[in-house]
């Protein structure tokens, strides 16, 4: 392996030189306490910078077995590092030409902790994968700067950024046991009949709607409800107490600008853990928890919605629904099945984003239209049912319908941002006022039938090219000649989770779409593959850029793609 001084010698050799020069350096260089590898070499100086790989043995870098013993800790700790690599990089990047030379760019973590493609800490090694714009003057190579940022640069942000020694161990500590701490927790709810568990004086509120950071002036720290009260022991913080939400049907209820949707927002990202410091680091919930809303415009492909919507004009199937344009409600239906056929076993839904006809259908509304002439049963009326046959809860903000009492479990009142409990109070008023609505269905609900995608109707070519696909931010997959909306899909928090994701449409494509397997057994062997290979299973390049996806979000990516086709039986 060429060592860093012939690295540098070659790299002044080709100044002056065009930029495809740079193709000749492609491979590995040991330096003296870590071996760069160079992946890809960008096409020119504009196009997408190129893919560069560090690796510091165990025995350089001193990572202590505990920082990463487990995959909640080593998760924790990578989401750490590449903190720390993304800072040392901005305090050293310097502009060393035209376009995009001399950046040097880590895939940067929010508030979220997931496994990253971009850091692996091992116990043989370290491994940091970034970006770097190889710097060029016009469409001539700069050897000199290149060979500064290379050869001096990395060196030291490898150094500073990688190395236990140079980082701070007690925030190390805090990373890897609050991640340890949250995953143990949510690994317990089900055993003590909680959906979700917020800890006392949890931060919920955010900055703003496009930050994400805990609010910092003026939050008003979660506050249990003694009748929700239950404790846990952590693994490292010991005991811990908050409030816990049952299984079962819990209504979120409270006036307006109250904190409701902030504490089902809380409620969502809990299938996540946090770091430390953002607020929500004990706010854990049931991981197949799947947010549902309405989404008209969506695509809909031969999903059974009739436990909700039946007798549609013109006779329409609605066992078999499909359309280019869902309603409000046609999409709120389709997304609740969707969602149960991958396996969720917890519904979260706001008022705020609900189809209201979707919802409710109140006594004048049931006097005016009989039942026979209103193809939707509404969600009150299924959603005991949902409970009852197929053991999935419900956590349903509603500051609107009273008639949601009826069918409540648990009511909690949201007043001022300190949630009480009001189950006793909200059935005392059942009583004493009934509605007088009939209830329009008492059936079962039956489980999702599986549905079998035809591998011909996932096809990622696009004019001469055979596969062309790629993500456009945090919302938009461009698969073929096919552009997929995830705007509704709220769980999708980070942008390479959406790049894992459309990698994995594609290895969909590739391994397990057969029109034989259903589309839960495609979503299976994938996810399986990723636990037992790795991120990197999903793609034949070494990036740098994906974290891990839930199967809820890629299922719902595969279901949005509007050239999807399926059927039922094999
Ligand atoms: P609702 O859904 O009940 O109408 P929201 O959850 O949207 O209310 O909250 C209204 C506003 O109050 C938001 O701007 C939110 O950030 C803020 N907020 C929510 N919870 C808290 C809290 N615990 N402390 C301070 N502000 C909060
Ligand atoms: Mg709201």
């Amino acid at each position: 392996m060429p060592d860093q001084n012939q690295l540098r010698d070659a790299l002044i050799a080709i100044d002056g030189r065009s930029y495809k020069a740079y193709k000749e350096l492609r491979g590995s260089y040991q330096f003296s306490d870590f071996s760069l590898y160079i992946d890809h070499v960008q096409g020119d100086p504009f196009a997408a910078p190129s893919r560069l790989r560090v690796e510091v043995a165990q025995d350089q870098a001193g990572y202590p077995p505990h920082t990463h013993a487990n995959a909640s800790r080593s998760n924790a700790l990578g989401t750490y590092l590449a903190g720390q690599f993304d800072r040392h990089c901005r305090r050293l990047q310097a502009r060393r030409g035209s376009g995009k030379s001399g950046l040097i760019e880590i895939d940067t973590p929010a508030q979220e902790i997931l496994q990253r493609t971009c850091i692996h800490v091992g116990d043989r090694c370290v491994e940091a994968r970034f970006a770097v714009g190889l710097p060029a003057q016009g469409r001539r190579v700069l050897g000199r700067q290149a060979a500064a940022l290379l050869c001096d640069d990395i060196p030291a942000i490898v150094e500073a950024a990688l190395h236990y020694a140079q980082n701070d161990a007690d925030e190390i500590d805090r990373y890897v046991q609050i991640a340890e701490d949250a995953d143990f927790l949510r690994a317990q709810l089900a055993t003590r009949g909680l959906v979700a568990f917020v800890a006392e004086n949890s931060i919920l509120p955010r900055r703003s709607g496009v930050d994400d950071r805990p609010l910092a002036e003026d939050a008003i720290p979660f506050d249990t409800p003694d009748s929700l009260h239950v404790e846990f022991t952590l693994p490292n913080a010991g005991p811990v107490s908050g409030m816990g939400i049952p299984h079962g049907v819990t209504l979120i209820a409270g006036g307006g600008f109250h904190g409701k949707s902030t504490l089902l927002a809380a409620l969502e990202r809990g299938v996540y853990n946090h770091i430390p410091g953002d607020g929500r680091e004990l706010v854990v919930c049931d991981p197949t928890a799947v947010k549902i809303r309405a989404e008209d415009g969506r695509r809909v492909e031969s999903v059974d919605i009739s436990p909700f919507i039946d007798n549609l004009p013109h006779g329409r199937d609605t066992r078999h629904f499909r359309t280019d344009n869902a309603s409000g409600s046609t999409s709120q239906a389709t997304n609740i099945i969707e969602a149960l056929a991958a396996g969720a076993q917890t519904l979260l839904i706001d008022e705020d984003t609900a189809a209201t006809n979707f919802m409710i259908r109140d006594h004048r509304m049931q006097l005016l239209v009989a039942k026979d002439r209103e193809p939707i049963t509404p969600f009150i009326d299924r959603v005991r049912a949902l409970y009852e046959h197929l053991g999935v809860s419900t956590v349903l903000v509603v500051g609107g319908s009273g008639d949601y009492f009826d069918v409540a479990d648990t009511v909690v009142a949201m007043d001022k941002y300190i949630p009480q409990e009001a189950t006793a109070r909200a059935k005392t008023i059942a009583a004493e006022h009934p509605t007088q609505r009939q209830r329009e269905s008492d059936e079962t609900f039956s489980p999702p039938l599986p549905r079998i995608p035809l591998p011909q109707s996932l096809d990622p070519s696009r004019g001469r090219r055979e596969v062309n696909v790629k993500t456009r931010g945090l919302r938009t997959v461009l698969f073929g000649e096919e552009t997929v909306d995830l705007s509704a899909v709220e769980q999708l928090v980070d942008a390479s989770q959406t790049r894992a994701l459309c990698a994995a449409m594609l290895y969909a494509r590739e391994h397990y779409v057969d029109g034989k397997r259903s589309l839960r057994e495609i979503l299976d062997l994938i996810m399986r593959d990723i636990a037992q290979h790795g991120l990197d299973v999903l793609d034949r390049r070494l990036v740098g850029d994906h974290a891990l996806f839930r199967h809820f979000e890629l299922a719902a990516a595969l279901n949005r793609l509007r050239s999807l086709q399926v059927v039922d039986e094999r």
